[in-house]
């Protein structure tokens, strides 16, 4: 036991080991697999061997420094893209309680709180004041 120990650690030395995008590709390949259980696909079920056996690659790399930079490459789209989405998400929110008007003049867009009735609003970059119903 004691020398299967050995071996292992002997065999985890220098390698880079699980990281965000690493679990993603599983993530994605358990998915595809749940997915081919319901619809059964040669085509997804490779597409998801494809995604566990590159996971597996990048876990037991030794190329540590290029296996860090594509990592940091998933983590920079996945936080533009969660910025995105939450942004999104802000935007859904506030059409609840804000509405958004053009200014007739200059296309300036102007955010009112809603059910004010009609009220006048004067847009702060050219001044003009029009009346709309909130
Ligand atoms: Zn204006």
């Amino acid at each position: 036991m004691n020398k299967f120990r050995e071996k292992l650690t002997k065999f985890a030395q220098g390698r880079y080991g699980v990281d965000h995008f690493s679990k993603l590709l599983m993530f994605i390949s358990l998915l595809l697999l749940i997915i081919t259980l319901f619809w059964r696909s040669t085509l997804l079920y490779s597409l998801a061997l494809v995604f566990l056996f590159y996971s597996y690659f990048r876990i037991f790399s030794k190329n540590i420094s290029k296996r860090y930079s594509e990592n940091q490459t998933y983590l920079n789209i996945r936080y533009k893209f969660l910025g995105r989405f939450n942004q999104f998400k802000a935007r859904c929110k506030d059409q609840k309680t804000h509405k958004i008007f053009k200014c007739p003049s200059c296309r300036q867009k102007i955010r009112v709180p809603r059910g004010k009735g009609k009220i006048e609003i004067k847009c702060p970059k050219c001044r003009l004041s029009f009346i709309k119903n909130t």
